[in-house]
């Protein structure tokens, strides 16, 4: 579903992104942990163009967004197709980043609207559809500023999977939680995972990266340092700089 090749990205003269590789299939969940500043965010954002990469190659199923020319620099498709193939993705942010203006429901049904085209009425009963999924259909005509940060953050879900995703990128999606609303998001993550949508999730949550994640990547310092079965990775890791990492989260 994503192949991520070589992806270097500086900004100015901090290069962030060191040739950071790695491939996610179908249905496979993958839980990206590592100290703050490591570029695990600006990782996300080079996939879904948020940001642009400076070298590498990144195909999103199959289809190329970028690859290096002969110079090897990062050469990007065609707008049109940037577009047709970031619109896959979706992606939940820490800070929810909901519209203030709009309600639950108009939060929800924003985007299939203006970016797809849909008429109210026919994406209305799946926007309903899926506040009850994350259990948020009595909320529907609130605005956000009345939500807790956990339901804001279920309404942040339920706004991405609006757009019918393939893929779900997730950027440290409970960190700005208070320790007792994270449970509630993990939960409609893990709901996800067991629908087997496939996920690229940066996260703090070592309980969601054991229980949840098929496989977990570590990143310092603009690197991938090693990647593993969720399992391995906990039981044997393999890098000083990963069991360094770990002991600390203890
Ligand atoms: P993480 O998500 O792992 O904490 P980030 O990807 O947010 O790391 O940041 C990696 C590094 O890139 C940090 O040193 C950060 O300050 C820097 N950085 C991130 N975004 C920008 C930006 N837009 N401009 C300049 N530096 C940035
Ligand atoms: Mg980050």
């Amino acid at each position: 579903m994503i192949l991520a090749d070589g992806i270097h990205k500086r900004f100015g003269a901090h290069e962030v992104l060191r040739g950071v590789s790695l491939t996610l299939a179908k249905g496979e969940v993958i839980a990206v942990i590592g100290p703050s500043g490591s570029g695990k965010s600006t990782f996300l954002r080079c996939l879904n163009h948020l940001e642009t990469i400076d070298a590498g190659r990144i195909d999103i199923e199959g289809d190329t967004l970028a690859a290096n020319d002969a110079h090897g620099r990062a050469r990007y498709v065609a707008d049109a197709e940037v577009r047709r193939i970031c619109v896959r993705m979706g992606m939940v942010f820490q800070h929810f980043n909901l519209f203030p203006h709009l309600t639950v429901l108009q939060n929800v049904i924003e985007a299939p609207i203006t970016v797809k085209g849909m008429k109210r009425d026919a994406i209305l009963p799946k926007a309903e559809e899926l506040l009850k999924k994350v259990g948020l259909l009595d909320k529907r005509d609130a605005y956000p500023s009345r939500l807790s940060g956990g339901q804001k953050q279920r309404v942040a879900i339920a706004r991405a999977l609006a757009m019918e995703p393939d893929i779900m990128l997730f950027d440290e999606p409970t960190s700005a939680l208070d320790p007792e609303l994270t449970g509630e998001v993990l939960r409609t993550m893990r709901q996800l995972a067991d629908e087997h949508m496939t996920m690229l999730v940066v996260t703090h949550e070592m309980g969601f990266a054991r229980e949840v994640a098929s496989r977990v990547a570590f990143m310092d310092g603009g690197t991938l340092i090693e990647s593993q079965p969720s399992a391995d990775f906990f039981a044997n890791p393999q890098h000083p700089r990963t069991r360094a990492f770990l002991e600390s989260m203890l």
